[in-house]
Formats: C-alpha cells, structure tokens, sequence
C-alpha cells in the first residue's frame, strides 16, 4: 500500500507543478473516490485510486502504456521539427509525465504507435535484440510482382547497412499493395528496402506488434488507448 499526499498524487500523475495542483484541489476542482477534497495535504492510498478532476475522472496509474493510431503528418519526436508531434494528440497530462513514442514512425506513415512512460519498457521494446515482428500494409507505386515479393523475402542491400536485410514474411495484397513483416526497425526500413527492390512505397500503415493489432483496439485515426496487462503481453 502506498500513501500520498493529493498534490504529489496529482502532480505524478501529470496535472502540473506542486503549485498548481495545490491551487486546483484548494479551489474545489478535485474530487476523490467520489468526494470533494479541498486539503493538499489529505492522504490516499494510490491503489484503486480515482479522482476527477474538471468533471473528467482520471484512475491513478503508476506508468501508463498507451496506444495511438497515428494519422498521417505528425512526428514521434518530443521536439518535432517540420509537422505538429503526436503527443499533441493526447491529454496534456502525457507531457508532463513525459509520455515518450517508443520507436517512431516517420510523419506520413500511419498505424500503430505504442507511448509509454516507463523508460524500462520503451528502452526493452526498442531494443534491437527482441526482434519484435511488426507488420506492415505498403501501397506501391508499380504493381507488385512475384518477383518483388521474392527479393524482399530474400533480402535486399541498404547503402548504409553491412549486409542485406530480409522480410520475415512478405505477400502481395493486391495489384499496388503489399504486407510485410520486419523483425528490424531501421531508419525508413519499409520504404528503402522497397526502393532498393525496384518499386516505391506510396503509403505505409503499421497494422501489428508482436500479437498486438491495431483492428483489436477499434480506435480511429487519431484516437489513443491504455493497454492492459493482456495486451502489453502480445507484444512480446
Ligand atoms: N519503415 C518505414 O519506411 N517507415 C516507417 O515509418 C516505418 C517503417
């Protein structure tokens, strides 16, 4: 069991500074577990724990473990350069808690995006060891021929790479698509590996991690979900 104060719970769970968070349970805004709390300094067992605030309840969660499905035009980066970054799609208290994508998805590509605070989870799932599968769907300029399926499988040459790199599974969708699964996550992998197989990638959605799929979570373009521990389990 674990005792905090209502400021240190708010403030952890990314409402602001102490200060602020002080003002907000001082001016009434805050209620736990179904009642109005005005005492920064009351108590409560962080298990279980849910409070509203501004009439949105929130449940205390230690480290939160999200998933976006990203639209098109926006940076996995915390400092986007060139198009708004994906955390602008979600509640502000992500910021402050420092909600980090984990790996990225270049800003045209859409599909699935896991954030999460955890360091220790985004550092092991990036981790180029887990050679997680991810599953791609590439729309293609020139049709996708047998042939080019056979070269992804067998694994074409990046400039920038010591030996060439192959798709764990690749099959033709229809005439200008295709779907591939990488175990790497290298810099525009989908888009240089089908480069360097004679074609280009038009449009790239990422539609699986691991056993996680994105159709599983019924979230529009845009939209964010927690994942539970069931979830985070497909993902190994
Ligand atoms: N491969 C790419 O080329 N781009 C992505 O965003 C992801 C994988």
């Amino acid at each position: 069991m674990s005792k905090q104060s209502l400021d240190r719970i708010l403030q952890s769970q990314g409402f602001g500074t102490r200060k602020w968070c002080r003002e907000l349970i001082s001016d009434g805004e805050v209620t736990v577990n179904g009642e109005k709390v005005t005492d920064y300094r009351a108590s409560f067992d962080t298990e279980g724990l849910s409070f509203t605030i501004f009439d949105e309840t929130w449940e205390y969660r230690q480290n939160v473990y999200l998933a976006l499905n990203k639209p098109p035009g926006y940076e996995c980066s915390r400092k986007p350069s060139h198009h708004p970054g994906v955390l602008t799609l979600l509640p502000e208290q992500f910021t402050w808690r420092e909600v980090q994508p984990v790996g990225r998805l270049d800003h045209d590509t859409t599909g699935l995006l896991l954030m999460s605070d955890d360091g220790a989870f985004i550092h092991a799932q990036s981790s180029p060891k887990r050679h997680v599968p991810k599953l791609y769907v590439a729309d293609t300029d020139a049709p996708v021929t047998d042939e080019l399926v056979e070269k992804l499988l067998s694994g074409v040459q990046l400039h920038d790479e010591p030996a060439p790199l192959a798709a764990q599974f690749c099959r033709r969708l229809d005439e200008r698509r295709l779907e591939i699964v990488l175990e790497q996550g290298k810099y525009h992998q989908v888009k240089r590996m089908l480069a360097a197989a004679g074609n280009h990638c038009q449009a790239l959605r990422r539609t699986k991690i691991g056993q996680l799929e994105l159709d599983s979570l019924d979230l529009e373009e845009g939209e964010w979900c927690y994942l539970d521990a069931q979830q985070l389990a497909l993902l190994s």
